[in-house]
């Protein structure tokens, strides 16, 4: 259902864009090639520029030039396959030459969490370095990656040192694709925020993404540096914000007998507030919220700024997993030596992206008291392989569940929404379900015989 809404999406999307692609063709390299850069890449070349994405990563390179998508991304696949054919889309490890022969340059490296919370912008140095170093006429330098305010000026100055004669203009353009939505969200943003001192870099920028606009209802805004870059954090800041809100009235809707998912909705109907991001769940995980709020939060410390809310934001996650925890044990209270079948590795459904996913602290919880874990995540399965060699996964979602003493559901998956809960009763070794993301009736489950625990609906 949801592809072939996505595909109609997408031959309407093609028949504008072939119109308008052959207005706008620029040459545009993308460097770093993860989940960000390879939609933007696949993204723009459907638009109709000619992109080469480079990445310091070889496996990943050769994957692609052979036609095979290192991540999961629903449609990303398509648009790769048909703008390589097309022409518009090529790779290379070679970033020197990506360099010199592309007029924008787009930034989409990794700016991970150091232990003390800062970002690492240390991936985006380095491409300063080589841009600076190959740098051959007027460029347009884009900076994709989520990075601490202040970032885009460093890695100007620093291309600056390293080639004084040179002649660029920067700018900030942040993103917000949600993971397994990525290509919609690329074809149909919010909006798009472009941050530059240099007028003409707004307008450029602007015209990279005309084609969206022709085809309705863009907005831009086109801002300084600083106010964009801050835009990003304060969005992740503010999501992740509203996810411990929802997280922590739900620990108070359970003793009063309240159902969060009724006051979630009671309260999400009101526009100033909206319905999104109010699901309790296991805690936020992902590759952007928990390194985000915490390079945030080192940003205001080093300009001696306390952001209380933030601080409780990120202190109230780490207690929803340790809630988590808790649960369980209340379900069962021994876990040595139980088989216990954890579904849904990914830190949400519809990805493989497994940075940060609340089944690892789970996982390592179950292992340190000697529990027998079964994993089930056909899409995270192999990444989780690399941490946890020695948990069993299972081939399909019924083995995973045969002979389990207790089942925790750790993604809002369709495929765990729409488990009959009968036949998994016979399945089973006992009926015990961990609800952690509030997929199933209580009543349904009282029904088929389970003993259960969820967030905040009794
Ligand atoms: P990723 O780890 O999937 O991809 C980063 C890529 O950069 C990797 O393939 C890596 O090999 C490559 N790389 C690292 N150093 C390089 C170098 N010197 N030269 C060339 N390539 C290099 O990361 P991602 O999830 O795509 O995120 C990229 C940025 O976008 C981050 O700053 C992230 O915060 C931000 N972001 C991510 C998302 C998301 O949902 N993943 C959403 C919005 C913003």
């Amino acid at each position: 259902m949801g592809t072939k809404i996505f595909l109609s999406i997408r031959s309407i999307i093609l028949f504008s864009l072939l119109f308008f692609s052959t207005l706008y063709g620029e040459r545009i390299g993308v460097i770093g090639t993860g989940y960000v850069g390879l939609v933007l890449g696949a993204g723009l070349s459907e638009l109709g520029h000619e992109i080469v994405c480079g990445d310091v990563c070889k496996e990943k390179i050769d994957a692609l030039s052979e036609g095979k998508i290192p991540i999961y991304e629903p449609g990303l696949k398509e648009i790769v396959e048909k703008n390589v054919k097309e022409k518009r889309l090529s790779f290379t490890t070679d970033i020197a030459e990506l360099v010199k022969t592309t007029d924008i340059i787009y930034i989409a490296v990794g700016t991970p969490s150091k232990e003390n919370g800062e970002a690492d912008i240390s991936a985006l140095e380095s491409v300063a370095d080589v841009i600076g170093t190959n740098i051959n006429g007027f460029k347009t330098i884009v900076i994709k990656s989520t990075v601490p305010i202040g970032t885009t000026r460093y890695i100007e100055n620093l291309i600056r040192e390293k080639a004084p004669q040179s002649s660029f203009e920067i700018a900030f353009n942040p993103e917000f694709l949600r993971e397994g939505h990525a290509v919609s969200d690329f074809f149909f943003p919010d909006r798009i925020v472009i941050g530059s001192e240099e007028e003409t870099a707004k307008d450029r920028m602007e015209k990279v993404w005309e084609p969206l606009k022709e085809m309705g209802g863009v907005v831009f805004i086109k801002t300084d540096v600083a106010s964009s870059e801050m835009i990003k954090y304060a969005a992740n800041a503010f999501l992740a914000t509203k996810i411990s809100f929802i997280n922590e009235l739900s620990h108070l809707c359970e003793v009063v007998n309240a159902n969060v998912l009724e006051v979630a909705k009671g309260i999400g109907l009101d526009k100033r507030i909206g319905e999104e991001f109010l699901k309790p769940g296991p805690g936020y995980g992902g590759s952007c919220f928990p390194k985000d709020t915490c390079a945030l939060l080192y940003t205001a410390k080093s300009f001696g700024i306390d952001l209380k809310i933030i601080e409780a934001t990120i202190r109230a996650n780490a207690a929803q997993k340790k809630a988590l925890s808790r649960k369980i044990r209340k379900l069962s209270p021994e876990l040595k030596g139980k088989k216990i079948s954890v579904l849904g590795l990914a830190f949400k459904a519809d990805t493989d992206d497994i940075r940060s996913s609340p089944s690892i602290d789970l996982i390592e919880d179950l292992l340190k008291e000697g529990a027998e874990v079964t994993g089930y995540d056909p899409l995270a399965e192999s990444h989780m392989r690399q941490l946890f060699p020695q948990i069993t996964y299972a081939k399909n979602l019924k083995s995973a569940l045969k002979g389990a003493d207790l089942i925790i559901v750790m993604t809002e998956s369709e495929e765990f929404a729409n488990l009959d809960l009968f036949r998994t009763a016979d399945l089973v070794n006992q009926q015990q379900i961990m609800d952690a993301r509030n997929l199933f009736e209580p009543t349904l489950l009282q029904k088929a015989g389970f003993t259960y625990e969820n967030m905040g609906r009794k």
